[in-house]
């Protein structure tokens, strides 16, 4: 189509074009919802979905027929069935392990005659929490231990040599149970064994630690030295420490892979995460691990906490999290079925609709598929679940459709500054081992229409918070700099500490903690919101404002701080600078991660994010809407791109912005149905597209 318009950049982020175009609706047929071209990433046609099977419902013969009889009854709803080993967290003993195996053996067998791949998950490897203490391992296994010694009676140290011996029995039973597949589940993790949080702080452990690096600790003096000395010793402590962690996962991966494939060769092994940056996030190597030296097909599964509808924010916010996740992992990973997880499994806890968009949403920020563990967890009929199950098999052809189209391309646009190590840097100046350390500074920006991306090498802009830069290499600092950078106040004072003011442009004057008001000043960045304010109010949302200094020549004001009278009080809280990197840079001291999302800070935010990007972004939303954005690019000029309405309003009249020559879009709703779009507009290296609407809490895709 003809270009109809040029804008320039500085205008951008100003809501309202004219109206709709849409060409035709229609369901689309199934040759339509294929992909256009084959992608180069990845041969995906569909998704990969299982549902999770609990103990109870199998350890009874005639409910797990009535279970497969609710699958068949809801055909296409599920290609496996995954068989859990148990109902509580902490590992069996070994004699109840191989009872069960026989009969998961049966079970399997009789999923596989229904035309279901059929495996097992075992719960607990190492286990997790303190339950079921009585009927659980015990003897003399070295229970986890935290750096002050206590410990979790439910999990074992993974470096205690008898109970790898204990492991390896596992493993070889479920081995010779004959499944499709196996999944080591996520109790296999480092933090958070209730009731302690990091671990293995053991003697068998500190001793470990202690000969890879060459310094003698006991407990207590490993523990003081991860929060003492210069800042510098305690950060090459903690990057060992975690690539120890690291290193203590793939070691059990190693004698599980063994053990497994040594019996059933090739069989593919599967492994359920978290946001795993305590144990250093090293996901890349513990799947060389798992696929063996024989390459066997490997699976897996991220992982969070959105158990419950009461918090809807949890949904997107796992998304994300499951972003991180995906990143990591190797390319030839193509098995990635997310965890939509409703424990305990209350039907009035979660709904339908919000089951169906999270598998939707976790498919969207990178997953190609979804593990359903969300049946009962008694043996009792099943009929309370069967509107689910039903539900879950209409959504089915939309999760193909999004995954047939964004496969395993990564997803391009903002990422929030993490890495591996990011979990050194957690509370830098004192004692080490606070959460689990992940990184929520993107949250509103991505649910203002703002595209996610999950790794450095997919983000034409990086947002840094305060101290996760004193995780980053040289390296990743001026990689992220000659690019765009968005960041806080306390980030600009590690990094002009750290020697990088040359990039930065700017610097802390001071910080006011009372009273402050951004009021957007005259500039190209600003357009016609010149004078808006944003009050965060800080004497209920505490956050300290930071006033900036120019420090370089070109480092501009695009914001000043004013009181309560609006008089001015520093010149500058938000300010914008390209460096000799050639890379743009924003500084935003005054809530810079919270409170964005009025017309005109999220107007602001879009322009400024065009700015940094240099206009490299693949898509945002143009329009005012609560709607998160994850934009992959197939092809050249050709994108996948999900939408999730993360509001109880419909969404109508989303406006989007997509990089791209192309006049005309293909707009799917979670029903498959498909609108052909035109461009209303074209503005610099940008074609605006009027979509039709998206309802409250779901998911769209657009193919460009
Ligand atoms: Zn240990």
């Amino acid at each position: 189509m003809a270009r109809t318009t040029r804008r320039t950049i500085l205008q951008l982020g100003i809501a309202g074009i004219p109206g709709a175009q849409l060409l035709s609706r229609a369901v689309a047929s199934a040759d339509e919802l294929a992909p256009q071209t084959q992608k180069a990433e990845s041969t995906l046609n569909k998704a990969s979905v299982c549902f999770r099977i609990g103990e109870p419902l199998w350890a009874n013969a005639a409910r797990f027929t009535e279970l497969l009889d609710l699958f068949d009854a809801n055909r296409g709803v599920t290609d496996e069935v995954t068989l859990f080993t148990s109902e509580t967290h902490p590992p069996l003993q070994l004699d109840e392990i191989l009872r069960r195996a026989d009969v998961l053996r049966d079970c399997m067998a009789a999923a596989r005659a229904r035309g279901y791949r059929s495996g097992v998950n075992p719960l607990a490897t190492i286990g997790h929490h303190e339950e079921n203490l009585p009927n659980s391992l015990a003897g003399e296994y070295m229970p986890m231990t935290d750096p002050n010694g206590n410990v979790c009676r439910g999990s074992f140290c993974p470096n205690d040599a008898r109970l790898r011996a204990y492991i390896a029995k596992v493993y070889e039973a479920l081995a010779l149970s004959k499944p499709d597949y196996i999944w080591i589940d996520d109790d296999v993790r480092l933090f958070g064994h209730m009731p302690i949080g990091a671990c293995c702080f053991c003697d068998t452990c500190v001793t470990l630690f202690s000969e890879r690096i060459g310094t003698s600790f006991t407990r207590d003096a490993l523990r003081d030295a991860l929060g003492g000395g210069t800042l510098q010793d305690r950060l090459k402590l903690r990057r060992a420490f975690l690539q120890h962690n690291r290193d203590t996962i793939s070691t059990l991966f190693k004698l599980i892979e063994t053990t497994v494939h040594a019996i059933a060769p090739g069989l593919p092994l599967g492994f359920m995460t978290g946001d795993r940056f305590y144990e250093g996030y090293g996901f890349d190597t513990w799947a060389e691990v798992l696929a063996g030296p024989s390459r066997a097909p490997l699976l897996w599964r991220p992982g969070g906490g959105a158990y419950r509808e009461d918090k809807l924010d949890d949904f997107p916010d796992k998304a994300h999290a499951m972003g991180r996740q995906v990143s990591v992992l190797p390319e030839y990973v193509t098995c990635i079925q997310s965890e939509v997880e409703s424990f305990p499994y209350q039907r009035l806890k979660k709904s339908i609709h919000a089951t169906q968009m999270e598998a939707a949403a976790y498919i969207a920020a990178g997953c190609t598929g979804a593990a359903f563990n969300v049946l009962s967890m008694y043996d009792e009929p099943l009929g309370e679940y069967a509107p689910l199950v039903a539900g879950l098999k209409d959504a089915r052809p939309f999760l193909d459709l999004l995954v047939a189209h964004g496969g395993r391309v990564a997803p391009s646009g903002v990422h929030s500054g993490w890495n591996e190590d990011t979990y050194a840097a957690s509370n830098p100046d004192g004692a080490w081992f606070g959460g689990p350390g992940a990184p929520g500074n993107c949250f509103e920006i991505w649910a203002t229409g703002l595209p996610a991306a999950y790794s450095a090498a997919h983000a034409p802009v990086t947002a840094f918070a305060g101290d996760s830069v004193l995780a980053l290499s040289d390296d990743e600092i001026r990689a992220a700099f000659a690019k765009g950078v968005y960041l806080d106040g306390p980030a600009l004072t590690r990094l002009n500490n750290m020697g990088y003011g040359e990039l930065t442009g700017f610097a802390v004057e001071n910080t006011v903690t009372i009273d402050c008001i951004e009021e957007f000043i005259e500039h190209p960045l600003n357009g016609a919101f010149a004078g808006r304010r944003r009050n965060g109010r800080q004497s209920f949302y505490k956050n300290p404002a930071q006033m900036l200094r120019a420090t370089r020549d070109g480092a501009q004001s695009i914001s000043r701080c004013v009181d309560y009278t609006y008089a001015e009080t520093a010149p500058c809280v938000t300010g914008v600078f390209e460096n000799t990197l050639g890379g743009r840079v924003c500084v935003a001291g005054y809530y810079p991660w919270e409170q964005l999302q009025n017309l005109s800070k999220a107007s602001q935010l879009k322009s400024v994010m065009r700015w940094l990007s240099k206009d490299t972004l693949p898509a945002y939303v143009a329009s005012y809407h609560r709607v998160n954005v994850w934009a992959r690019e197939t092809e050249p000029g050709r994108y996948a791109i999900a939408l999730l309405n993360a509001y109880l309003d419909p969404a109508a009249s989303v406006e989007i912005a997509v990089r791209t020559e192309r006049g005309s879009l293909a707009f799917y709703d979670k029903h498959c149905a498909r609108t052909a779009v035109t461009a209303t507009v074209n503005e610099g290296d940008y074609a605006r597209f009027l979509l039709p609407g998206i309802g409250a809490w779901d998911v769209a895709l657009i193919v460009v």
